[in-house]
């Protein structure tokens, strides 16, 4: 466990949701229009995260409380969880409406868009919480990740890149940020990512544009996870990384949450600034699961990890 710190665990969770909320209001706009909403600065308004966050919430209560990975108990979690207005997308509602219908999480989520399952990015957004958990073995982390995934995103795209997200979160929590492309492109199968995690490097000085078409910033896992790993890699803020994501435009809740998760499990929870962290405990002022929260969350898995 050289140097990987309690501040790291909860880093990558609270990034996540800081990059959420950071992302939230503009979901959906080109990069113009972020820049006009953000003009003023980067201030997180309401520190309201969306269903990236509920869901990653969902995934560490339930490692936390069966001590890894429980397929069922985690679909429960979601079921709890689930507040409409945070924004889920019609895919993850219909799989969590079978589930709780009673139908077997192995089955549910093999139902939807036409029986191919979902490649969305909704299974990569929730998964820090695996990364940090299983970030000493690679071989149970990606299977773990495959698993979690499939609750609700059953194609194999969106498995891959939510294997993919949780492995950066674990080598940026271990410090390998040198060589985490090369660690990446050992382990990855499918060929849209080989061929985009292999571009990351060359693309490290790209304008926007010319990234976004490399890359993308759309909701398929394959459009988002590539983007969020150069987010974290282009830059050497916590900062600076997670407003990039969401400055480019898209899905930018989704991409800001996974950059902000790999960020905040590699600078740990002092890198990021305090001013969002303040406008994420409002959020739990409203009753709701805000801060202090996720920082039990973030708490509770490095001390089971440890057996602390
Ligand atoms: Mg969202």
């Amino acid at each position: 466990m050289k140097g990987i710190s309690r501040s790291k665990f909860r880093g990558a969770l609270i990034g996540s949701a800081v990059g959420d909320a950071l992302g939230a209001p503009v979901e959906g706009c080109t990069m113009e229009e972020v820049s006009s909403v953000y003009e003023n600065g980067w201030e997180l308004k309401s520190g309201r995260y969306t269903d990236d966050t509920e869901m990653m919430i969902g995934v560490a209560e339930s490692l936390i409380e069966k001590g890894g990975f429980d397929g069922t108990d985690m679909a429960r979690k979601f079921i709890r969880n689930y507040h409409a207005w945070r924004h889920y997308g019609p895919g993850t509602r219909a799989v969590l409406k079978r589930l709780k219908a009673g139908e077997h999480w192995e089955e549910a989520s093999k139902r939807v868009f036409n029986g191919e399952g979902s490649y969305g990015n909704g299974a990569a957004m929730r998964i820090a919480p695996i990364g940090l958990f299983y970030h000493d073995d690679v071989d149970t982390l990606w299977d773990i990740a495959y698993k979690a995934s499939h609750i609700t995103h059953s194609h194999v795209l969106g498995k891959e890149g939510a294997a993919i997200q949780a492995y950066s979160v674990a080598l940026a929590l271990r410090g390998q940020r040198e060589g985490m492309l090369s660690y990446l492109g050992a382990r990855i199968k499918e060929g849209i990512y080989r061929a985009k995690i292999s571009k990351i490097e060359q693309l490290l000085d790209a304008d926007r544009k010319l990234l976004i078409e490399e890359l993308g910033n759309g909701e398929a896992a394959f459009n988002s996870v590539p983007t969020a790993i150069y987010s974290f890699l282009r830059f050497h803020t916590f900062s600076d990384s997670v407003i990039y994501a969401v400055s480019l435009g898209g899905d930018t809740d989704t991409i800001g949450a996974m950059t902000g998760a790999i960020s905040g499990a590699y600078y740990g929870e002092e890198a990021i600034p305090p001013e969002w962290l303040s406008a994420l405990a409002k959020a739990e002022d409203e009753g709701r699961k805000g801060l202090r929260y996720i920082e039990w969350l973030g708490d509770e898995l490095y001390r089971i990890k440890f057996k602390i």
